[in-house]
């Protein structure tokens, strides 16, 4: 059987906040189901493959997201895969990509996303930088609790299309009104870095369970859930002013 292809894009202009971790995790939650994943590693220039499972776009700084939209509307396969079917999981500058527009610099130039998810995103009253926590609002209504930091200045809106991936407990999240992150069909994005996907097994599980579209065998993992047990205490512990 040819492998699982979990994209990675642009890690040189997208690779500052650590989300490369995302791959590594929804590929090792593959392999320990013996299904064969690989990561593919797209830098600007590279074509990117249309026929990929998962995108995974990550944090970066504000010119390099200029940058990272160029490349990608120049070679286009991202529209194709997502049209396809793929799924997309948009991290912080990424999820402002993904978007229909977001500002940079001290003009607050508004630049063009690539349109994949109804959200806007212009600069924020405050930078919201520290630990988040959310709940997860699953496709069967069901909340989980999803843990992360988040370190952003922009502030993201959603349109009419899109609806919050989950609903902030404490942090910032989206522009300060309770909602974190946003979903349209299979593309989902969201602020916090961790990696997300290494801190909310759960949530990695789901993008796999959406990319391979069944149900995946459960990986329990009890001291992964003593982890997260001891962490989502430590932040409702410290609070966030
Ligand atoms: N440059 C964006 C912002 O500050 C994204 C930052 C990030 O990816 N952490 O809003």
């Amino acid at each position: 059987m040819t492998p699982i292809k979990i994209v990675l894009l642009y890690q040189s202009l997208l690779g500052i906040y650590g989300d490369r971790g995302n791959a590594m995790v929804l590929r090792k939650r593959l392999q320990w189901r013996d299904i064969d994943a690989e990561i593919v590693e797209i830098e600007p220039g590279d074509a990117v493959p249309a026929d990929g499972a998962v995108y995974l776009f990550g944090g970066g700084e504000d010119a390099a997201q200029i940058s990272a939209v160029k490349g990608l509307k120049a070679d286009g396969h991202i529209f194709e895969a997502v049209e396809a079917g793929a799924v997309v999981f948009a991290v912080c500058a990424g999820f402002q990509i993904v978007g229909n527009t977001f500002t940079v610099g001290e003009h607050d130039e508004v630049i063009e996303g690539l349109g994949l998810i109804d959200v806007d995103t212009r600069r924020g009253t405050e930078r919201a930088v520290g630990e988040i926590l959310s709940h997860w609002i699953k496709p069967d209504g069901t909340e989980s609790l999803i843990t992360g930091f988040e370190n952003h200045g922009g502030f993201t809106t959603l349109g009419s299309a899109a609806t919050p991936l989950a609903r902030v407990e404490i942090g910032i999240g989206n522009a300060n009104d309770g909602t974190e992150g946003a979903v349209q069909g299979k593309v989902i994005g969201s602020y916090p870095h961790g990696p997300s996907l290494a801190r909310n097994p759960e949530l990695a599980d789901h993008l796999l369970t959406l990319a391979l579209d069944r149900e995946l065998d459960p990986l329990p993992m009890p001291e992964l859930d003593e982890l997260r047990r001891q962490r989502i205490a430590a932040i409702r512990k410290a609070g966030r002013s």
